[in-house]
């Protein structure tokens, strides 16, 4: 074959039965998505695809994987140096800036869906065009709405019918909270510096924090008994966490305290969490977040703190498919109309455009040639119905009409054609 998709990407197609590249299932997906963001009252935010390279280094952070690695940078015919966005939050974040939307009202509650891209290493569950559901809320500094925000990525799942799901949950507090911890971490990793993977070498000087979250088990095996970053809160910073967690008890929304929950991006404080599957093997988180109480002010923007989280969609949708949970069937038109020979496809392509203008769905056989054959396509097409126009039938001036589901069959006189299909079609 001459042409092929490039890797780590894929098509999302009509028909792709038992996978999470049909398109059905994204248009599921995204109506559940779109229900819930009017329920807890978001507005949709759309951001270009790509953006100045500098605001993902400054935004997502430089010594970030995201950032430092798996950026797609190119220069554009200015030389100036583009970035196809690996992520959501920068670009929204600039978009607020940039607009002023810190005037509109006090409290903003966003949210975006759309491809992401990141140079990684394709496998099952990573791909490098993939598509995210973020949210962020922007001006609240309340335990209260980290509550709101992880209760709406749950429902999320709960509306989806996700079974065995963990939510992971921790506080890494703020920026002296850090401080101090880090030296404690690299205090209790020197002495095993040797032991730790390559990867946690290079993670060591820039961004010790970071080695937490390996998943490398002799990394695993020296991380058992490091300090954990609970015991170095602040007092705001400890009573916020114990706050959170207290009114997600009375949510009764079920969580799991992990103080090695880092999540891979700079600018988190306080509040992080992440959403795991135990059906997606290696790649298992589904989704996460966290506050960010210094991220608008660091881009140029309003000292506002915010916190949102991202979710992805493959993995989700694979998450849906691996649990067999419901979908539902394709719809196919309202009507199919199968006309056998001349007069009576003239007559079909009419009748057509006559109930197509009174927003009934229809399609024609126009290569019709045996009833039969033509009823099995309907029957592809999850069709409602079918009317079957006929040599004899045209002469009787009559029509046979079949309903699909039920299985039923009448004759219906020309004259009254119309008539009927509207009726049948307003009456469902
Ligand atoms: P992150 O910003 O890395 O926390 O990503 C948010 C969510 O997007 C993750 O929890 C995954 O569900 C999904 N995700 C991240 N990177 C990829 C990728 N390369 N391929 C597919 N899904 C991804």
């Amino acid at each position: 074959m001459k042409y092929q998709i490039p890797k780590g990407l894929f098509d999302i197609l009509p028909y792709a039965k038992e996978s999470f590249k049909e398109v059905g299932k994204w248009q599921y997906l995204e109506s559940i998505i779109k229900k819930l963001a009017i329920d807890y009252n978001f507005e949709e935010i759309r951001v270009p695809i790509f953006e100045k390279t500098e605001l993902f280094l400054r935004g997502v952070g430089g010594t970030s994987d995201i950032a430092s690695k798996e950026l797609y940078t190119f220069l554009d015919k200015a030389k100036r140096s583009m970035s196809l966005r690996p992520e959501g939050t920068a670009s929204v974040m600039r978009a607020f800036i940039e607009n002023n939307l810190s005037q509109e009202k006090k409290i903003h509650k966003l949210y975006y869906m759309g491809p992401m891209f990141r140079y990684d290493r394709p496998q099952k569950g990573r791909y490098r065009q993939h598509h995210q559901l973020g949210i962020e809320v922007i001006g609240d500094k309340s335990f209260e709405i980290d509550a709101e925000v992880i209760d709406m990525l749950m429902t999320l799942f709960n509306r989806l019918e996700l079974p065995n799901l963990k939510l992971l949950i921790n506080s890494i507090g703020d920026l002296d909270t850090r401080a101090n911890y880090k030296k404690a971490l690299l205090d209790f990793l020197k002495p095993n510096f040797e032991n730790l993977s390559e990867d946690s070498k290079a993670r060591f000087d820039k961004n010790p924090m970071r080695i937490l979250d390996s998943k490398d088990e002799r990394d695993k095996k020296i991380l058992k008994d490091a300090p954990s970053i609970l015991d170095f809160l602040s007092d705001g910073a400890k009573k916020h966490f114990e706050n959170l967690l207290n009114i997600l008890d009375k949510l009764d929304i079920k969580y799991e305290v992990d103080s090695k929950l880092v999540r891979g991006l700079d600018y988190y404080d306080d509040t992080v969490f992440e959403v795991v599957s135990d059906k997606l093997g290696a790649q298992n988180s589904l989704g996460g977040g966290g506050r960010y109480n210094s991220l608008l002010k660091s881009l140029g923007g309003p000292d506002l703190s915010g916190i949102g989280f991202a979710c992805g969609l493959e993995r989700i949708l694979q998450t849906m498919i691996e649990a067999e949970v419901y979908f539902p069937e394709k719809t196919g038109p309202f009507l199919y109309i199968i006309p056998i020979g001349k007069d009576a496809k003239d007559f079909s392509i009419k009748l057509a455009k006559d109930l197509r203008h009174h927003k009934i769905s229809v399609d024609i056989d126009l290569n019709a040639k045996k009833i039969q054959k033509s009823l099995g396509l309907a029957n592809k097409l999850n069709a409602k119905n079918a009317l079957i126009l006929a040599d004899d039938e045209m002469q009787k001036k009559r029509a046979s009409f079949k309903n699909l589901e039920k299985r039923e069959q009448q004759e219906i006189k020309f004259e009254d054609l119309k008539n009927f299909i509207k009726d049948k079609f307003y009456k469902l």
